[in-house]
C-alpha cells in the first residue's frame, strides 16, 4: 500500500475544500483538449464543473464523482487520473468532478437542502443538481459511464456492475487488479449494508467485491434513480460501473484504488469494444 502521513481508519473530514478542487480543474483546463464549463444549477446559487475532453468518432465515457459529498477522495482520485494522464486515449471524456458540491463543502452525504442526489435522478431530476446533469447530458450516448463512491462501511474495495443483456463484462478484471495491486475487496453477502432493503434483494445478486443488479427490477422497484440507473434506462449508456473505496483507509490509499480500478475498466472496456 502507498505509505500515506495520515492514519488508516481515519473518519475525518481531510478533504480539502471544494474550491481547491475547482483551481486544480481551472489549471488542467489550460491543457490541449480539456475543455472546462460551469454548468449553472437553476434555482439555487450553485454550480458544477464538466470538462469534456473531445475526440470525434471515438466511443465517449462518462466519469463523474462526488455525488455523495461526504465521498471526498473520489472527487481528488477523478482529479488524478485526468492530471496524471491515465486516461485511455482511444476513448473521449465527459467528466464531472463534483456532483455535489454543496454537500462536498459541508461534508455530508446529502446536498445543503438535505436531499441524496444519487436518488433524485427520476424523470428530469428532482434536486438543482440533477436537473443540471440531466439537462446538459442530452443527446449523449456513452459506451461506459463510470461513477466514484466511497463507502463508509467497507472494509475492501468492490463495484456495482449492471447485467446488461444478461451480462457483465468489466468488474471481475477490475477487482482482481486492484487486489493485485495488494488492496483489499470486500466480501459482500446480505448482511453488508447496500443501500436496498430486504424486499429488493431480488435485483441484485452479490459476488466477492462486486454487485450485479438487474436494471429493470431496480427501476421498477423505486422510481428515485440514482445516476448510473438513469443513464442505463433512458439509453444513455451501454454499461455502467459504480466504484465504491473503503473510506476507511487512508487518503491515498482510497485515491489510489479508484486509479488501478479506472485504468483497469477502461482496458477492459477496450477488449470488449
Ligand atoms: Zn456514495
Amino acid at each position: 500500500m502507498i505509505v500515506s502521513g495520515k492514519p488508516p481508519g481515519s473518519l475525518e473530514n481531510e478533504a480539502p475544500p471544494y474550491a481547491d478542487l475547482e483551481r486544480e480543474w481551472h489549471v488542467l483546463a489550460a491543457r490541449d483538449g480539456l475543455s472546462l464549463a460551469t454548468v449553472r444549477c437553476a434555482d439555487c446559487e450553485r454550480s458544477l464543473l464538466l470538462a469534456d475532453i473531445a475526440a470525434p468518432e471515438k466511443p465517449v465515457v462518462a466519469i463523474a464523482a462526488g455525488v455523495h459529498g461526504d465521498e471526498p477522495a473520489a472527487s481528488w482520485a477523478l482529479l488524478s487520473i485526468v492530471r496524471d494522464g491515465l486516461l485511455d486515449p482511444s476513448f473521449a471524456y465527459r467528466i464531472w468532478p463534483c456532483t455535489n458540491p454543496s454537500g462536498y463543502a459541508l461534508g455530508t452525504r446529502a446536498n445543503a437542502e438535505g436531499f441524496d442526489v444519487n436518488r433524485s435522478f427520476g424523470g428530469d431530476g428532482t434536486t438543482p443538481e440533477a436537473r443540471a446533469i440531466v439537462a446538459a447530458n442530452r443527446g449523449c450516448r456513452f459506451a461506459l459511464t463510470i461513477d466514484l463512491h466511497e463507502d463508509y462501511e467497507a472494509h475492501g474495495f468492490y463495484c456495482y456492475e449492471p447485467l446488461i443483456g444478461g451480462e457483465a463484462p468489466l468488474g471481475r478484471a477490475v477487482v482482481d487488479a486492484v487486489a493485485g495491486a495488494a488492496f483489499p475487496i470486500q466480501e459482500l453477502d446480505d448482511a453488508f449494508e447496500l443501500g436496498y432493503p430486504v424486499e429488493a434483494h431480488h435485483v441484485r445478486r452479490l459476488e466477492h467485491g462486486r454487485v450485479l443488479p438487474t436494471p429493470d427490477a431496480e427501476i421498477a422497484f423505486s422510481a428515485a434513480l440514482p445516476y448510473s440507473m438513469y443513464l442505463l434506462k433512458n439509453g444513455l449508456a451501454k454499461r455502467s460501473l459504480t466504484l465504491e473505496s473503503p473510506r476507511r483507509l487512508a487518503w491515498d490509499d482510497r485515491i489510489a484504488i479508484h486509479r488501478v480500478a479506472v485504468v483497469n475498466a477502461l482496458v477492459q472496456l477496450s477488449d470488449v469494444m
